[in-house]
């Protein structure tokens, strides 16, 4: 491709291709190192893709709140669903406000591609360096070079390699200037010390917790997992985990007040699988007999599962984690327009940004907000 591009985006995963579905009959050209298109979108919530979710709010992120706000606001999830029926998708809402695609997240990625058709989206073409010389920037590939007036960077995180992650957004912004937020795995499961060892014979167990990290509470479910703990709560809270303690509640909303007194055996009244149960009063040296031969001590022992406070040794790692947190500073990003303060024409979208969402549909809808945003101010320039 010898010609001028007047578009050029890197990476047709949730955010590229949806910068590129927002550029109507712009001459776009979308680069994608992958065989295949939107290869996390088809992976992401079971097949099913949580797309986004009833409730978004900058407290579902990690991030520069305000920099987070203005860019939701401008496209939020009703606009993203109504977008979507707009296109014949009406996204079922689950649990928790959880909006999934109706039979699976391929109907999704169909709309994206159908709305990129006009399009060239060249498959294979991994970009490995990005310069920009008199005006245009020069986008260079494997084996070939291309020249574009503007590009936007929508390379996702570190997350997946095998689905095509890369570090090419990161290098390209610090190329540019940028600064990087140190970046680490995140929405994933953690790794125990010794003390806790006795959590992976659970394998396989799920319990309701609150888990608390710093200022956050994360609750929902635990799932205790071979190499560690997973499930839903933990993953949120190793978004705000960096190092140090964690303090799980086992017994949220629960109180042995009401039972003190009462002639039931201990295990039958702690409210998590019994499996849990006989494992925790074994660690805590506690003979499994009626409440009402409770001592003092064992009471406050029990009690301790309300606060059971200890240091994960560490994460998964970016082979499990569903998404990269911290990345390029959002300080030097224009919040209206996504691009960036250091270099006219050059934009970054989704995941590669310094914004990270919890569980539940904020990442894809942090991903369709900073397209909109990039795409509406792509739109105006004249070609
Ligand atoms: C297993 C799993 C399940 C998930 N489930 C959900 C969910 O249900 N809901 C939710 O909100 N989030 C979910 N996520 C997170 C969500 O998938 C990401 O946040 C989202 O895809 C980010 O979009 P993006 O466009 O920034 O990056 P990506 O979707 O990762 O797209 C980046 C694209 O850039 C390409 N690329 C990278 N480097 C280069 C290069 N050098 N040259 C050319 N192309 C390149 C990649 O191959 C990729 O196709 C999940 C993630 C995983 C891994």
């Amino acid at each position: 491709m010898n010609r001028e591009i007047e578009i050029a985006i890197v990476g047709a995963g949730a955010s590229g291709l949806m910068t590129g579905a927002m550029l109507g009959a712009k001459d776009v050209v979308i680069f994608e190192g992958n065989s295949k298109a939107g290869a996390k979108i088809l992976v992401s919530g079971g097949g099913k893709c949580n797309v986004t979710n009833e409730r978004v709010t900058p407290d579902h992120y990690l991030g520069d709140p305000d920099f987070v706000s203005a860019v939701l606001e401008r496209f939020d999830q009703h606009a993203m669903l109504k977008w979507l029926k707009k296109r014949g998708l009406v996204a079922v809402m689950r649990k928790n406000g959880h909006y999934f695609c109706p039979q699976s997240a391929s109907e999704l990625l169909d709309i994206l591609k159908r709305e990129n058709s006009k399009h060239t989206t060249l498959l294979h073409e991994k970009i490995a360096h990005i310069e920009k010389k008199e005006g245009l920037f020069y986008l260079h590939g494997e084996k070939k070079s291309f020249r574009a007036k503007n590009v936007v960077i929508a390379s996702g995180g570190l997350s997946f390699t095998l689905l095509g992650a890369d570090e090419i957004g990161y290098t390209v912004a610090q190329s540019f200037g940028h600064t990087i937020k140190r970046t680490a795995p995140a929405l994933v499961g953690l790794t125990l010390q010794k003390e806790q060892f006795f959590f992976k014979e659970l394998s396989g167990v799920s319990t309701e917790v609150n888990i608390t990290v710093g200022e956050q509470i994360c609750s929902g479910a635990l799932l205790f997992a071979h190499k560690g703990i997973s499930g839903p709560a933990v993953l949120d809270a190793s978004l705000y985990w960096e190092k140090g303690s964690i303090t799980i509640d086992f017994l949220p909303g629960w109180s042995l007040r009401e039972f003190l007194g009462s002639k039931k055996q201990l295990s039958t009244i702690l409210p998590m699988p019994k499996r849990l149960s006989k494992a925790f009063l074994e660690h805590l040296d506690i003979p499994d007999r009626v409440v009402d031969q409770l001592t003092k001590e064992e009471v406050a022992r029990i009690l301790g599962l309300k606060q059971y406070s200890f240091a994960p040794a560490g994460t998964f790692g970016y082979s499990k984690a569903e998404v990269t947190k911290g990345g390029i500073s959002t300080d030097e990003i224009d919040r209206d327009t996504m691009m960036s303060q250091k270099c006219e024409g050059l934009y970054f979208v989704g995941e590669v940004v310094d914004v990270t969402g919890r569980v539940g549909g904020y990442n894809f809808q942090w991903a369709w907000s900073s397209a909109y945003c990039c795409a509406e101010a792509l739109s105006k320039l004249e070609e």
